[in-house]
């Protein structure tokens, strides 16, 4: 295990909480969104929002036995935890020496200052809606979601 240093600032859990990791940063400057279609079936979503952290900055804090990786045979990989199925980091298979983080598991609250699109030709249409946006400050109640309910009928 590395030493932990003052500079740590954030931490990462998946969703049952048992795969936990600290980034040993004082700022996540730069995420990325790739619209691939592999990211997107990994991450059930229009893209991942995602970012590198260098492998010596990035510490495990448990759960790293419960997490399997998926590869599929153009090399693609997907590592996730057994108990939840949320992706969690692992290292770059081009570079071991950085890691991919999935942001979403990150705890804090943190304002990139760059934000890369990648895959842009892959976009899918429903990745721009914003027209069509209704906002709610939280989830929707059940009143308010009924409708939402039926709507794809
Ligand atoms: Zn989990
Ligand atoms: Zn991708």
């Amino acid at each position: 295990m590395k030493p932990i240093s003052e500079n740590q600032k954030y931490t990462g859990a998946c969703l049952c909480g048992a795969v936990i990791f600290k980034l040993n940063l004082k700022k996540i400057k730069m995420m990325y969104r790739c619209y691939c279609s592999l990211c997107r079936k990994q991450s059930g979503a229009t893209s991942n929002a995602s970012t590198f952290v260098q492998t010596e900055l990035f510490q495990w804090q448990q759960g790293a036995q419960l997490i399997r990786t998926y590869v599929k045979d153009t090399g693609f990989n997907s590592s996730f935890c057994t108990q939840c199925g949320s992706p969690v980091p692992n290292a770059l298979g081009i570079n071991p020496k950085v890691m991919w983080i999935p942001l979403g598991l990150i705890q804090e609250d943190f304002s990139p200052e760059l934000e890369l699109n990648f895959c842009v030709n892959s976009k899918v249409s429903w990745a721009e809606t914003h027209q069509k946006i209704t906002e709610f400050d939280e989830l929707p109640n059940m009143v308010e979601l009924k409708k939402y309910f039926e709507m794809n009928s």
